[in-house]
C-alpha cells in the first residue's frame, strides 16, 4: 500500500513514520510513505502557497495551483484509490474507517494549513474528507500522521501477532480488557489470580467478561 501525503511542512512527518511499527511495515516492503513537499510545486518567484481570501475575513488560504500541479503529477504516475483531505469537518476517522482503508492501494493525503485549503480543491480533487475528532489543530500534518498509523498497523502483515489487532478496542463492538505484566506483585497490587493459572480458556473468558464490564462501564453506546 502507497500513500502519498502532500505538505508545506514535510519536516513534521519525518519522525512519526521512522519508529516501531510504522518503520518495520515500510522496511518489510508492505507500505511505501512519501512525503511531498507543496512547495516544490508553487510557480511564482515568492514560492508562495497561499493567498488572501475572497470576501475578506482573517487567515490566509492555501491556493488551488500549487496542489492541482502537485496532484496532477502524481495521478500521472498511479491510479489512486482516495484522495483525502484532513479536514475537521470531515467524517471522523474511525476503526471502520480504518479497516476499510487498509484494503486500497494507492491512497494520497492532503494537509490544510492556515484557514484551510480553497474549496475549488476539494471539489475537483478529493475523493473523502476525514477529521481526527471535534478540535482544530494548526495543520494536516498531525492528524495525516494519525490516520496513516491507524491504517498501516491493519494491513496483513505489519504486526508481528496478527491476532493482536483483533483483540483490540474498538475492532469489535468490545473496549480491550485490562492487561498486566511482570511482576505479579507490586507493592501489594496483585495481578488478577486467573491471569496465572495458565487456564487457556478460563483466561479467555475473564478477559471476555472485563472487556464486557469496560464497555458497559465507559463506552455503552457501542454494544449492539
Ligand atoms: N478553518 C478550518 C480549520 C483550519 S485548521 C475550519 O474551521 O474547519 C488548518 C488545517 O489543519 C485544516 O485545513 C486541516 O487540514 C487541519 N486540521 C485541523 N484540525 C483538524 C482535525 N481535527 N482533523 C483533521 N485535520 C485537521
Amino acid at each position: 500500500m502507497r500513500f502519498d501525503i502532500i505538505t508545506v511542512l514535510p519536516d513534521l512527518l519525518t519522525s512519526p513514520f521512522a519508529h516501531s511499527i510504522l518503520q518495520r511495515a515500510q522496511k518489510k516492503g508492505i507500505a511505501e510513505i512519501v512525503v511531498h513537499n507543496l512547495r516544490d510545486y508553487a510557480t511564482n518567484k515568492q514560492k508562495s502557497v497561499d493567498d488572501y481570501p475572497y470576501g475578506g475575513g482573517s487567515g490566509m488560504v492555501m491556493s488551488i495551483g500549487p496542489f492541482a500541479a502537485c496532484i496532477e503529477a502524481l495521478q500521472a504516475q498511479r491510479t489512486y484509490d482516495e484522495i483525502i483531505f484532513m479536514s475537521p469537518d470531515g467524517n471522523t476517522l474511525n476503526q471502520t474507517i480504518a479497516n476499510e482503508l487498509s484494503t486500497k492501494g494507492n491512497i494520497m493525503i492532503l494537509c490544510g494549513h492556515y484557514k484551510g485549503i480553497d474549496q475549488r480543491i476539494r471539489d475537483i480533487y478529493v475523493t473523502r474528507e476525514i477529521s481526527i475528532g471535534d478540535y482544530v489543530l494548526s495543520g494536516g500534518e498531525l492528524p495525516a500522521a494519525v490516520l496513516v498509523d491507524a491504517v498501516t498497523r491493519l494491513i496483513p502483515g505489519v504486526l508481528n501477532d496478527e491476532t493482536s489487532a483483533l483483540s483490540d478496542s474498538f475492532q469489535g463492538e468490545l473496549l480491550d480488557a485490562p492487561i498486566y505484566t511482570r511482576p505479579a506483585d507490586w507493592r501489594g497490587h496483585k495481578v488478577p489470580d486467573i491471569l496465572l493459572s495458565g487456564h487457556e480458556a478460563k483466561i479467555a473468558d475473564w478477559r471476555h467478561e472485563e472487556a464486557l464490564k469496560r464497555t458497559e462501564k465507559r463506552r455503552p453506546d457501542l454494544l449492539k
